[in-house]
């Protein structure tokens, strides 16, 4: 794999009007379109529910769609078993042989397969080297912890060169410190090997450090497909906006000319009409001192200040409501609570979404 340098096959996916339902009432995918493309980054975000998993399992033939086609690097695999699928999958838990070496571990589905004794090392020291296992090889996985053994088991996944690798929340049980470590690692292998991954995650601070592009999904609906930017500077409605962190959103409750009345004042805004809604990213915020006039200025004062050395969060209390404010920390002064303020904001920053 890794040392010559060469790079595996990797597969684009293409599902169409997948449904899935268990039961009379849970509808766990209500066709979904998308296609994933080959050597692509591909994160499915969602809460608890959404129907990741239920997608994940239909790429890998655990489970069947009730309806729709899937297609993995041009063949038609709707009705394919798992393993004619080239097709592979890291689960949250490792599912890995206890009492076997992670050498034993890793060269266990090359021998299922039927590769021989000397290409299954070669291909075992190849992926250990990728990802650096060192002298882990030859512990046992109950004297690895949780961090290791989930690199095991990235590691048993990719020693069979499947074209697709699909992981399940693969970093969810590690700490915060050894998660974004493993992010980086997982990162690099992918970009190394030039695979097709398609990872989901609950979190979409991971979905944005990772991806190329992510896909939203609620109530086994895709809600967004685009690049971490576009999803997060752009959502298309409020639920992806609060999944992705937003708070700032406010009800367009009227427009006249180029203005819209929101609950945090008059607004100059290009789009958007009512029963839209307006969304003012923290980041974009200017915080001036005093009640200053003009357009698409903001009058309010400071409630709180939460202070995070290379910036500070700012809650405002504008009229009835509250808007967040980033500021970055140059060393100047930060503004603190009780202050009075006026937030400025350009047009070309604010962006209207659906309900
Ligand atoms: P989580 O992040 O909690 O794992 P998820 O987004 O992966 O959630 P799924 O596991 O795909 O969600 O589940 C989608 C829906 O289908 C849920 O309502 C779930 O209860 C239901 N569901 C999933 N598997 C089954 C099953 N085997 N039997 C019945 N209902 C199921």
């Amino acid at each position: 794999v890794g040392e010559r340098g060469e790079r595996l096959a990797a597969s684009s996916i293409e599902m169409k009007g997948l449904h899935k339902r268990f039961g009379n009432d849970a509808v766990a995918l209500n066709g979904v379109d998308l296609t994933i493309r080959a050597g692509e980054f591909f994160t499915l975000l969602g809460p608890s529910g959404c129907g990741k998993t239920t997608l994940l399992r239909i790429l890998a033939g655990l489970e069947e769609a009730d309806d729709g086609t899937l297609i993995i690097g041009g063949k038609d695999v709707t009705e394919e078993p798992p393993h004619r699928r080239s097709v592979n999958t890291v689960f949250q838990s490792y599912a890995l042989f206890p009492h076997l070496s992670v050498r034993e571990n890793l060269a266990f589905g090359l021998k299922m397969r039927g590769v021989g004794a000397q290409e299954r090392e070669a291909k075992v020291a190849e992926v250990a080297n990728l990802i650096q296992l060192g002298e882990l090889v030859d512990r046992r996985i109950d004297q690895l912890s949780g961090g290791q053994r989930q690199r095991i088991a990235l590691a048993r996944a990719l020693v069979c060169e499947p074209d697709v690798l699909l992981l399940d929340e693969p970093l969810s049980a590690l700490d915060a410190g050894l998660r974004s470590q493993l992010q980086v690692e997982l990162l690099r292998v992918q970009k190394r090997l030039g695979m097709t991954f398609v990872f989901v995650t609950h979190d979409q601070q991971e979905a944005m450090v990772m991806s190329d592009r992510i896909a939203v999904l609620n109530d086994g609906n895709i809600q967004q497909i685009g690049s971490p930017r576009e999803i997060y500077e752009t959502p298309i409605n409020v639920f992806v906006a609060r999944f992705m962190g937003h708070d700032n959103l406010y009800a367009i409750t009227e427009r006249e000319g180029c203005r819209v009345t929101t609950p945090v004042g008059t607004l100059e805004l290009e789009g958007g009409s009512e029963g839209e809604f307006v969304l003012i990213r923290p980041e974009t915020l200017d915080l001036k001192l005093g009640h200053v006039a003009g357009t698409n200025h903001l009058p309010g004062r400071i409630t709180e200040r939460l202070y995070r050395g290379s910036h500070a969060e700012y809650r405002i209390a504008i009229g009835a409501t509250s808007l967040q404010a980033t500021v970055n920390n140059r060393g100047h002064h930060l503004p603190d609570v009780g202050d009075e303020v006026t937030l400025v904001v350009s047009s070309e920053d604010l962006v209207t979404l659906s309900e």
